[in-house]
């Protein structure tokens, strides 16, 4: 079966199986490596308490299609949050936008118990000394 892959526009020949008939995005093998998922999570310490960071990826990927495309492996974020939920506690997705402008908006979490983030690729919060 001749696919194009849909992150780096690649053609290739691969056999379907059942895991790749019902994918609804179809990555190429190099890409299938290049994007595997981490799933990492660290502990980083405010002047108020913790923030509980999980992102997906353990790198950063600029490119806003591959971003759009690799979206989907964010989703069990979304379902522990679902399950997970209690009362006092902030959720917050991560862009790179917000990672950037963060000492705009970092003290609307001080007023929770609990402040977890979540984010497709990795950023280094260590840039921000002053939590
Ligand atoms: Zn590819």
């Amino acid at each position: 079966m001749i696919v194009r892959c849909q992150l780096c526009g690649n053609v290739t020949n691969e056999s379907p199986s059942f895991q790749t008939l019902f994918q609804p995005y179809v990555f190429c093998l190099s890409c299938r490596h290049r994007y595997q998922p981490v799933y990492a999570t660290e502990v980083i310490p405010y002047s108020n308490g913790l923030i509980y960071y999980h992102s997906v990826f353990d790198f950063e990927e600029d490119d806003p299609r591959a971003n759009r495309l690799l979206f989907r492996y964010a989703k069990r974020y979304f379902v522990v949050i679902n399950e997970t939920f209690i009362n006092n506690e902030l959720f917050l997705w991560i862009d790179k936008n917000a990672f950037q402008t963060l000492p705009e908006w970092i003290f609307l979490i001080y007023d929770y118990d609990v402040v977890v983030w979540f984010s497709l690729f990795h950023f280094d919060f260590s840039i921000y000394e002053d939590l």
